[in-house]
């Protein structure tokens, strides 16, 4: 039997846990009857298991027969606050939605640590598998590396791998080396000015007009300052100023959400906004504080690990389920903060039924979104084969 054979064989079961999930979301950080029904379907597996402190995750580490390196493998098991409307008769009724596909990613990597427990003889090196609370905002995957998941085998692992179920053809693995998603940050902007009566604004340092145009100015920023090989996206969501209609307001307060795919372009939006808002602040004889909070960096692939991967899936599932991503998504993960400290590779898994046209479903995060769980197996399959065949490489 191979690996892939095996895992269709648990498929019942891991479709089974992953309706459990989906009938019981929870969001954020702490997802009690999800770390327990987690840890219930470890059990017996052999495994080292370590909760989290400030977050109900679970590290599960698998010693293998055999002495080598360590590698990582992560699933993260967080719903949204989203009201589902899909009509499955498993769908969620607590207000709470697996919209994002958080419950396949769970019983995904509960199937792969099945898969490699029932390998353990032969497994040269040891596997970290990391349920992680808390992506969707919360930065969960930071929270588990300050709990130490990344040395809960004793060593660093070589290479860490995840994969994310989307809305796209059914089966279709796909994902790039480089940047894979891009990194979201928040852009705040405070003009000071002096306060005053509406009626005579001469008699007071207005900051509405500074922060109007330190907003249109941010749009020419983008074109002309950062190269359009590594684009940036800047959205001013938020404007803030005043209370009362006759009041000129001391203070004036912009919000804009950053999407950036390098770290030197999350450098130079802080110092060219900086540049910019407190120079046209002068202007207008006010000053200005600017702070960027780098919320998740951008998700960065491992060149050699990202081809190690794609050449894993082609050969396990044929030439045509694996794509090679032309470009990155502008969406953000929190599985970067992991390969910021360990080389590897984050992956798609298209999830649209068989039977519709993905171009047309409703996207992850949708109340209507409807991912296949019949695509468990290969998810499982492929973790844990990318874990067998990186572990037989050696450090
Ligand atoms: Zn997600």
């Amino acid at each position: 039997m191979t690996l892939i054979d095996d895992a269709r064989a648990l498929l019942p079961d891991l479709v089974a846990l992953r309706r459990d999930l989906h009938r019981n979301p929870e969001v954020g950080l702490v997802l009690p009857e999800t770390q327990r029904r987690v840890l219930e379907e470890l059990d017996g597996l052999g495994l080292e298991i370590t909760t989290g402190t400030n977050t109900t995750s679970v590290t599960a580490v698998l010693r293998g027969g055999r002495p080598g390196p360590v590698v990582l493998l992560r699933g993260d098991m967080d719903a949204l606050p989203v009201r589902e409307e899909t009509g499955l008769d498993f769908a969620a009724t607590n207000g709470n939605m697996h919209a994002c596909g958080h419950d396949l990613h769970v019983s995904g990597l509960v199937g792969a640590a099945r898969l490699l427990a029932a390998r353990r003889e032969e497994l040269p090196g040891s596997v970290i598998f990391m349920f992680q609370p808390g992506e969707e905002g919360d930065g969960g995957a930071k929270v588990m590396i300050d709990e130490g998941v990344l040395d809960a085998a004793g060593e660093r692992p070589v290479a860490a791998y995840g994969i994310h179920v989307a809305t796209g053809p059914w089966g279709e693995f796909s994902s790039r080396p480089g940047p894979l998603m891009a990194g979201a940050n928040q852009l705040h902007v405070t003009v000071h000015g002096r306060g005053g009566h509406g009626s005579q604004p001469h008699t007071s340092t207005d900051p509405v007009p500074a922060l109007l145009e330190i907003g249109t100015a941010l749009n020419a920023m983008v074109t002309r300052k950062f190269s359009v090989f590594d684009p940036i996206v800047v959205t001013v969501t938020q404007l803030h100023a005043g209370e009362a209609i006759n009041v000129i307001p001391p203070t004036a307060t912009l919000g804009a959400t950053v999407r950036t795919l390098s770290k030197e372009h999350t450098d130079l939006v802080i110092a060219e906004t900086r540049r910019l808002a407190e120079g046209i602040a002068a202007a207008h004889g006010c000053t200005a504080d600017v702070a960027l909070d780098v919320m998740y960096p951008v998700t960065l692939n491992d060149p050699g690990e990202a081809d190690f991967m794609a050449d894993t899936l082609r050969d396990m599932f044929g030439a045509d389920r694996y794509v090679d991503l032309p470009v990155p998504m502008m969406g953000s993960e929190d599985f970067s903060f992991v390969l910021d400290e360990v080389p590897g590779a984050f992956l798609f898994l298209g999830c649209t039924p068989r039977d519709r046209d993905p171009r047309s479903e409703p996207w992850n995060h949708s109340p209507l979104v409807h991912f296949d769980d019949e695509m468990l197996a290969d998810q499982a399959a492929a973790l844990a084969e990318l874990a067998l065949r990186r572990l037989a490489k050696g450090a």
